[in-house]
């Protein structure tokens, strides 16, 4: 993949599912989809850019959103794509055999797996994920690692051991039930969580060693986070240059919702020309892979370990 510019898009808000660690409010999760350009248009606005893209499409849940398939299909045909999905759609058997799994950089699946057994969602997770796969995507299945989940991680692996995937623990950020994660992980919720990452690397390495680049997103060390996540603050970043925030409207931020660099739609999105310190706030998968190298320290571990796994070398961290 030659890329420019990565864009974490949010393409809606709307969701037809209620996680409980949703960091988007239930009223817009519920609010009906808005789309604010035909799929032509948002095709056009991607090119009048003049660079190529990488769109990581997220929301809400983006394979619900009208046309998705024909707007990945107009995207990947100069740009490359990843996605964030809970796989609930049936949308995504339709992508699954229409776009080039080449032009996808990776799949991220959210498991969330009460939500799901509450609205009896496992088998449509299952036929979607394993429709992926077998047709050539690189998909990773994230679970949000709440206490009660990692709790019954094993169950998270056997439901998907008869599609050959793995569940990866996702680092609960932020509140959840009356606390503020991850300082409220106990000892034990550690052990876990470090114990599932480990599983989970080996389990993806073989498939990641043969990929260009890691995926932006590296949540197979998010166990390095489970004591308190980063702050990058003033630590100078390729944000605003090499990466963008996009809103369902084109609206274009440098990151966090902060510092508007214009609109793609119309035409008004201006690139920076250089890195800058930091002055926002993120998920540190965008800050690991945009922060200057020699600002991160242990934050670059996920493209550490992929180089190695890359160069052959016979250590690995587990
Ligand atoms: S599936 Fe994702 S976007 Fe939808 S409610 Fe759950 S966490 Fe939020
Ligand atoms: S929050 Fe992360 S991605 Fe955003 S400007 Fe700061 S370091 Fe860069």
């Amino acid at each position: 993949m030659k890329y420019d510019i990565e864009a974490d898009w949010v393409l809606l808000d709307t969701c037809n599912y209620r996680c409980g660690y949703c960091p988007i409010p239930h009223e817009k999760l519920g609010s009906k989809i808005h789309t604010f350009a035909t799929v032509d248009a948002w095709r056009a606005a991607f090119d009048a850019s003049g660079k190529t893209w990488l769109a990581h499409i997220t929301g809400g849940e983006p394979s619900a959103y009208p046309d998705f398939v024909e707007l990945c299909e107009a995207l990947t045909d100069k740009h490359y794509i990843s996605l964030n999905s809970n796989m609930s759609n049936r949308s995504l058997i339709r992508f699954a055999n229409s776009i080039d799994p080449s032009r996808v950089s990776f799949i991220n699946a959210g498991l969330h797996l009460e939500e799901r057994q509450h609205r009896s969602g496992v088998d449509a997770f299952l036929r979607h994920a394993q429709e992926l796969r077998v047709t050539g995507f690189r998909i990773l299945v994230s679970v949000v690692a709440t206490p009660s989940i990692l709790e019954r991680f094993e169950e998270a692996i056997r439901l998907l051991e008869p599609i050959g995937l793995f569940p990866i623990p996702k680092l609960m950020r932020g509140p959840f039930a009356g606390a503020l994660y991850p300082n409220a992980y106990t000892d034990a919720d550690k052990s876990r969580f470090r114990t599932y990452s480990r599983l989970a690397r080996e389990f993806y390495r073989e498939i990641l060693s043969r990929i260009d680049e890691p995926p932006s997103l590296g949540m197979l060390h998010d166990d390095a986070y489970v004591d308190a996540v980063p702050d990058f603050t003033g630590r100078m970043c390729e944000a605003g240059r090499k990466f963008i925030q996009l809103e369902p409207n084109g609206d274009v931020f440098r990151c966090g919702g902060k510092d508007r660099q214009g609109n793609l739609l119309d035409g008004s999105f201006v690139r920076r020309l250089r890195a800058e310190p930091c002055n926002s706030t993120h998920c540190y998968y965008f800050c690991n892979k945009y922060v200057a190298p020699e600002a991160t320290g242990a934050w670059t571990l996920p493209r550490q370990w992929w180089s190695r796994l890359r160069g052959g070398s016979s250590r690995v961290d587990g």
